[in-house]
């Protein structure tokens, strides 16, 4: 189960997330692609991530509106798309990088 790259820490990647995050699976039209949907780190709140800019419910890598269908899935998914691992994984390196414009959450 340690498909997502080097060094992967005990902690999941969203319990380390300066921000609150969950999993989204997006489906696409083209199943049998190479590329058939992934786990996406969807967000829960407005946070931007150096020159990234997210509101609640975009993923890391898309906003989301820009997606075929997400769906939230069962509790076991873990991230599968390289480019919100990548993004998280930034967001966690370096958490001054990451600010929430709407303030904290009530
Ligand atoms: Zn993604």
């Amino acid at each position: 189960m340690n498909e997502l790259g080097p060094g992967r820490p005990s902690k999941t990647l969203l319990e380390q997330l300066p921000f609150a995050a969950h999993i989204e699976h997006a489906f696409t039209p083209r199943e049998t692609a190479l590329y058939g949907g992934a786990n996406h780190v969807v967000v829960e709140e407005e946070v931007r991530i150096g020159r990234i800019h997210r509101h609640s419910r975009d993923a890391l890598c898309k906003l989301r509106w820009s997606f075929w269908g997400l769906n939230r899935g069962g509790e076991d998914h873990v991230p599968s798309c390289r480019r919100c691992i990548e993004i998280a994984e930034r967001a966690i390196a370096d958490p001054g990088s990451v600010k929430k414009p709407a303030g904290v959450a009530p």
